[in-house]
């Protein structure tokens, strides 16, 4: 199970203000804590600012938000950023659907013990407390990396890009790589220092 807590309300108003975003709200997750009052407050200070709002179950389940992505397609070609309010599963299937698009995660995502609603399928988050998606292109260092790497490749990647640890998966760096040169931000990885993981965030290994 999760908890996803929005960030930092003011860097969530700079996106709004700067990048004049689509947004997605998932509520997907019975079980999981969804703080969407606090996101709609957020909203409405900022609404000016919107492209569009759609409100979805199962953000995580790549042919359902597909779909929604057809209901929703003139409000999201007028945008090239997309802010999504979910964990960190959701913010990476829409990445995939809209790959020319920066994606930014309203949210970060916290474990909690239990049953996780609906399986991630292709996507997989290590609940981190510290979303870093909207610097790697939408995907996600830790679990696309089998080092779990936060500033780049360790070295050993292949030849033919693939993971010195498992030589039938891509490198999760070439792929963030790839994923910013095509949407010109590789400014991203020049410029943006990730910080430290603070692993404090990460309350799994004190819950029994
Ligand atoms: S950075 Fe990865 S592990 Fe951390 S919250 Fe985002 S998707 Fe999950
Ligand atoms: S080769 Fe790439 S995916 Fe594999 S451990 Fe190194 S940086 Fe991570």
């Amino acid at each position: 199970m999760l908890i996803t807590k929005v960030k930092d309300h003011r860097k969530i108003q700079e996106i709004l203000k700067g990048y004049n975003p689509f947004v997605f709200k998932c509520f997907g997750c019975r079980e999981v804590h969804f703080p969407e009052e606090e996101i709609n407050e957020i909203l409405k200070e900022g609404q000016g600012h919107l492209k569009g709002i759609a409100r979805i179950d199962y953000l995580c389940r790549e042919e359902f938000t597909r779909r929604y992505l057809e209901a929703f397609e003139n409000e999201v070609r007028a945008t090239k950023s997309i802010l999504v309010f979910s964990c960190g599963v959701g913010v990476q299937v829409v990445s995939r659907l809209l790959e020319e698009k920066i994606v930014f995660p309203g949210c970060d995502t916290f474990y909690l013990n239990g049953f996780q609603g609906v399986t991630a399928q292709d996507f997989d988050c290590e609940q981190c407390g510290q979303c870093w998606l909207n610097l790697t292109g939408g995907i996600c260092p830790l679990t696309a990396c089998s080092k779990g790497l936060l500033n780049g490749p360790c070295g050993g990647t292949t030849k033919d890009g693939k993971c010195e640890v498992n030589s039938e998966m891509d490198c999760g760096w070439v792929l963030i790589y790839k994923r910013l040169q095509s949407i010109g931000r590789l400014d991203l990885l020049k410029k943006s220092a990730v910080n430290v993981r603070d692993y404090n965030l990460i309350i799994r290994a004190a819950v029994k």
